[in-house]
């Protein structure tokens, strides 16, 4: 009888330990499941215990608190915030890295309370930098084109006052030429504008393969007026075959950009000419002028939307500033890129750059 008894306790503290084994083991692979799972989130994560005892760090947090001098600076701003949350109160702070490169790091922390009960705490570190200077690029392209927008708007309120007072018929006409001409400067920053926002949204899209001499062709006719008031002779490379995936309409655009530049830029009857070469599975497409040339430290620059090295130039022949940032974006869409060559007083040479195809 007492033999029975013992048995059946056996089996029954035998099976209690196995669920206890089991119960550890699912308690033990949850735990890993949601540390690996808090590793991927892109912001560092810390857990505290009651205690302030560190009890999870994931992978972001590690990198930014182990990164050099910076890593002490996001790590002190870390216990602080600890302390805080360990007394209850949630806080944020934010931590400017000088680098290079600078960056920005956003440190926050939270008690972990269950009804009154803390349980410990939480804290995150989130590097909010590329945001920042997304947010600010986003601002200062806003402020750009609201100036640039005022300018021609307000010329056009000006011009409409003068106009309503003016006896004299000649002097209306002269005036009505004027708001013509703002109006066709507004009407030409919007339209850049328009076209440099669908080309950035339009990204990399499906890429038949075109004919370079077929893009040049049309990009020559957007051009061809303004080459015949100029007087420039446009020399075009003889007919080939060279073929590039591309959206047709974005690189006639980024083409045509380049050729009104040189026209542009140049003095009245000179010559801009427009060679294709390839090699290294890249097709090369220069367009080269002997205008008055860009000093060095603008080379750069040149490519930024409503970046002009002499404003009052490109205002004069009509120009939105924004041409270049077009041709930089057909560029990039396409795999390609745009380089430039130029001297002051001697000419420039804009060579865009695309994967070459082969039929
Ligand atoms: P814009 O409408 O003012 O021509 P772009 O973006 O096309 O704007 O060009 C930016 C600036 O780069 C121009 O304002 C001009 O100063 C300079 N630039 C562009 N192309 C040439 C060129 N072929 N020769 C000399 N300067 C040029």
């Amino acid at each position: 009888m007492q033999v029975r008894t013992a048995r059946r306790e056996l089996a029954g503290a035998r099976r209690a330990a196995t669920e206890a084994a089991e119960s550890a083991e699912r308690a033990a692979r949850s735990a890993r499941r949601l540390a690996l799972a808090v590793d991927v989130v892109p912001v560092g994560v810390m857990v505290a215990d009651e205690g302030g005892v560190e009890v999870l760090r994931n992978s972001t947090a590690a990198g930014l608190l182990e990164g050099g001098p910076g890593g002490v600076l996001v790590g002190h701003a870390l216990t602080t915030m600890m302390a805080e949350a360990g007394r209850g109160r949630s806080g944020a702070q934010t931590v400017d890295l000088l680098g290079p490169p600078p960056r920005t790091v956003v440190v926050r922390s939270q008690p972990l309370t269950e009804e009154s009960d803390l349980l410990g705490a939480v804290g995150t570190m989130e590097d909010v930098t590329e945001r920042r200077q997304l947010e600010a690029t986003r601002r200062d392209f806003v402020a750009n084109m609201s100036h640039e927008l005022r300018t021609p708007v307000g010329a056009l309120a000006a011009l409409a006052e003068a106009l309503a007072d003016e006896p004299d018929p000649d002097v209306m006409r002269r005036l009505a030429r004027r708001v013509v001409d703002e109006a066709e400067r507004a009407t030409r920053i919007i339209e850049d504008l328009l076209d440099l926002s669908r080309i950035e949204t339009e990204g990399a899209e499906s890429r038949p393969p075109v004919r370079v001499s077929a893009l040049l062709a049309r990009a020559t006719e957007r051009v061809e007026s303004a080459a015949r008031e100029q007087g420039t002779r446009l020399v075009l490379p003889s007919d080939d075959p060279l073929t590039v995936p591309g959206n047709e309409g974005q690189l006639v655009s980024a083409l045509a950009n380049l050729l009104d530049n040189a026209i542009k830029y140049s003095p009245a009857g000179s010559v801009v000419e427009v060679t294709v070469g390839h090699g290294d599975g890249e097709v090369q497409v220069a367009v080269r002028d002997e205008g008055i040339g860009i000093p060095a430290k603008d080379h750069e620059r040149i490519f930024e939307r409503f970046y002009r090295v002499d404003p009052a130039r490109s205002r004069n022949t009509g120009g939105t500033g924004l041409g270049l940032a077009i041709v930089r974006h057909v560029a990039i869409n396409h795999g390609g890129r745009v380089m430039v060559q130029s001297r002051e007083g001697e000419g420039s040479t804009f060579v865009l750059v695309l994967p070459e195809v082969h039929p």
